[in-house]
């Protein structure tokens, strides 16, 4: 196993690359590597890429000169892509993937089959700023480093409330608030904080919201019509799909919203039953056994149906399993 060190050895130049429509652990990750390759090789030149990516995430070091322009005309000793399941969820950025002299992949995601020369993909691990921080050498990690990692961390695993959270993880969180982190700042200013157009949505969200399969599914759509009418966009709709999994009895939620004409953005959570990184991988998506995501093409109630039936058909099985004993 190689170390962060080791792979940008002879690299005069470095490119990070993480996901499409970046969300804290895709920003955490991308700008904590950017941060502790500036402390550990200062004389490396590194570039992030990522689409723009929310306001919340700003304070942190280095986000000023990320780049969103993804036609620059540049080449790079070494690529990491973190955060990522597969070359398509790096968007127009994969151009640097794909010209760069070596390449690395960081993740966790379980559907992740290794796009890099150099692939390490840890599913057990709760974000890829987990596994980054196990790849770090503790004595060479300053406090922006950890803050970054830090944020990666509270948003992947909810304020460590989701399955993914293990005694690892709160191991690696505590190291990281030993370096000077505000635990405080991040999880209130970057997780909790709505803006009022945030509340409207999921208020909408929630009135829109239906029980399928007796109560075991739980499914709600938003429109391009809802987002304008609240005042907010397609980047202001984290947590509403938690607020849906947590509703009682419920085995399984579905988030939708309108992506693009004749487009929705699937959000899937299981509670324990159900692995909804399968329904996201029949759509071309991907994720996790409990949180995935895919991009459809469709009518809201065609894509919910389908869904559903896929969902059925493992709690299904699941019912057959439990007769069978
Ligand atoms: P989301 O519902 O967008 O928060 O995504 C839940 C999980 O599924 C995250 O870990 C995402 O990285 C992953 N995911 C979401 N959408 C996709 C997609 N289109 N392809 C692959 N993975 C996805
Ligand atoms: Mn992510
Ligand atoms: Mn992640």
């Amino acid at each position: 196993m190689m170390s962060i060190e080791e792979w940008v050895e002879g690299a005069a130049t470095a490119v990070i690359l993480g996901h499409v429509h970046p969300d804290g652990d895709c920003v955490g990750s991308c700008l904590g590597l950017r941060s502790y390759l500036r402390a550990v090789k200062p004389e490396l030149c590194v570039q992030v890429y990522l689409e723009p990516f929310a306001g919340e995430f700003h304070f942190l070091t280095g986000a000023d000169a990320v780049s969103p322009d993804f036609y620059e005309e540049k080449s790079y000793d070494i690529c990491f892509a973190l955060d990522c399941s597969d070359r398509e969820r790096l968007g127009d950025a994969v151009r640097y993937l794909d010209g760069a002299k070596r390449t690395v992949c960081l993740d966790h995601h379980i559907t992740n089959e290794g796009f890099a020369d150099v692939n390490v993909i840890r599913p057990h691990a709760s974000s890829t700023s987990e596994v980054l921080a196990e790849l770090m050498e503790p004595g060479k990690m300053d406090r922006a480093t950890a803050e970054c990692l830090y944020l990666g961390i509270v948003h992947d695993t909810g304020v460590f409330k989701h399955s993914n959270t293990s005694e690892k993880t709160m191991r690696i969180a505590g190291a990281l608030l030993a370096k000077g982190v505000s635990s405080s700042h991040i999880i209130d200013d970057t997780f909790y904080r709505k803006t009022f157009g945030q509340n409207r949505i999921l208020g909408c969200a929630l009135l829109a919201a239906e029980l399928r399969l007796d109560g075991r599914l739980i499914a709600s759509c938003v429109t391009g019509k809802d987002l304008e009418r609240c005042g907010v966009t397609n980047r202001n709709l984290d947590g509403i799909i938690d607020q849906l999994r947590v509703t009682e009895g419920v085995e399984v939620a579905v988030f939708l919203y309108e992506a693009g004409p004749g487009e929705y953005k699937v959000s899937l959570r299981s509670n324990d039953l159900v692995d909804v990184s399968r329904i996201a991988r029949s759509f071309g998506g991907g994720g996790h056994v409990k949180a995935a995501g895919c991009t459809v093409a469709g009518t809201c109630g065609d894509i919910l149906e389908r869904i559903t039936a896929l969902a059925a058909e493992q709690l299904g099985q699941q019912e057959d399993g439990a007769a069978a004993h």
